[in-house]
């Protein structure tokens, strides 16, 4: 049985070893004893850096906490995620997100390059063949992954696997282009989009949220770049009229997380991928969405585990024990307490994800919560 180590967000008693900070550098520091990175060893802080709407990340003084325990146990760790927008401008969304290596202590590095291609082509399995390794997550030997649990419109529920698959993975390759990049994920085929004339309301929103500037209206008909365009799938999710869609399906969708998954966990020994799954500001939709609405439930405290599955096990049981919040989607949508909230919010079947990941050998659903 895995183990998995939990501090809650409450803070019982006024005193910093009681605050999250706090238990997070108790955490790290019994985590970190098990010797995981070697001196010296490059370990990557894998994580979101955000949208310049969406602000509720992983907080950088947690990301500090990983890097200085990190430093501690004689590692040299860095933070990174790829991009998702140009990747100058993407290290600036990090920077206003507060996370840059003033603050975070460590450097903070665009993990596929300027233009998200920097990447190598790693074997897959029966639904993605082969998928585009972040070049800067391929070539380290440890990491860490950050990630923020939170909902997800395609697949119901994001963690550490969604954190893995399309944050380990490039938007495109310089060679097979999007076809082994995330937008793999999120497609079928060739990813062409169907418009419906009669439902677009020109709202322009697709054309503002397109961070390669592929989507323009001409003579008020829908017309993008399909050769630029790498099927990020930005411009659906944000359409109010549901004008926009691109083949998909939504089985094959969370079946492929896990696939992608164990293709970037393939470039690293074994016992050298730890996982930390912060289990606050859980909003309804991914960090890279163009704003971040209120939490549907409280903060439930923070998750660590060198388990991929035991922790997105763990943090999907937390979850289903909350109640909704009062004034965020949840309450809008009459989800009572006792309902699967997640499940509720998007209406897909996200646990066909963490099956999934058991079933590839990533880890095991069956785990024992150690509390600090
Ligand atoms: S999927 Fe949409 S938002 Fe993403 S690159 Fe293509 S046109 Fe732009
Ligand atoms: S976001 Fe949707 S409704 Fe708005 S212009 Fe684009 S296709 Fe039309």
């Amino acid at each position: 049985m895995s183990r998995v180590f939990y501090a809650s967000a409450r803070a019982r008693k006024w005193r910093h070893s009681d605050s999250m900070p706090g238990k997070l550098e108790r955490l790290l520091a019994s985590r970190m004893t098990e010797n995981y990175f070697d001196k010296g060893e490059w370990v990557a802080v894998k994580t979101h850096f955000g949208s310049e709407g969406a602000h509720r990340i992983v907080r950088p003084v947690f990301l500090r906490i990983v890097a200085d325990a990190l430093k501690a146990a004689g590692a040299k760790p860095f933070v990174t995620d790829t991009v998702r927008i140009k990747g100058l401008d993407y290290l600036e969304v990090a920077n206003r997100n507060g996370i840059n290596h003033l603050s975070v202590g460590a450097p903070v590095v665009l993990a596929d390059g300027l233009y998200g291609n920097d990447s190598i082509i790693i074997k897959a399995g029966e639904i993605l063949k082969e998928v585009a390794v972040a070049s800067v997550i391929h070539d380290a030997s440890a990491m860490v992954v950050c990630s923020h649990v939170k909902g997800h419109i395609n697949a119901g529920y994001a963690g550490a696997i969604k954190n893995l698959a399309m944050g380990g993975v490039s938007g495109r390759h310089r060679t097979c282009g999007w076809k082994c990049g995330r937008g793999s994920m999120h497609t079928l085929g060739d990813g062409i989009f169907k418009w419906d004339s009669e439902k677009c309301i020109l709202c322009n929103q697709c054309v503002e949220i397109c961070p390669l500037d592929c989507i323009e209206f001409k003579n008020r008909e829908f017309t993008y770049n399909a050769e630029i365009c790498w099927r990020c799938g930005r411009c659906t999710r944000v359409c109010p009229a549901g004008a926009l869609t691109f083949p998909g399906d939504d089985l094959i969708f969370l079946k492929s997380l896990p696939e992608a998954a164990k293709a970037v966990l393939s470039t690293f020994k074994q016992h050298k991928v730890l996982y930390i799954n912060f289990l606050t500001e859980i909003q309804p939709e991914c960090d890279c969405m163009p704003a971040a609405d209120v939490p549907l439930i409280q903060d439930i405290g923070i998750l660590v585990s060198d388990d991929l599955v035991a922790v997105e096990m763990a943090s999907i049981d937390m979850i289903r024990k909350q109640q909704p919040l009062p004034s965020s989607l949840a309450s809008d949508q009459n989800i009572k307490a006792g309902q699967d909230i997640i499940m509720s919010i998007h209406n897909k079947p996200y646990t066909i994800t963490i099956d999934e990941a058991e079933r590839l050998g990533l880890g095991s659903k069956s785990y024992e919560l150690i509390e600090i």
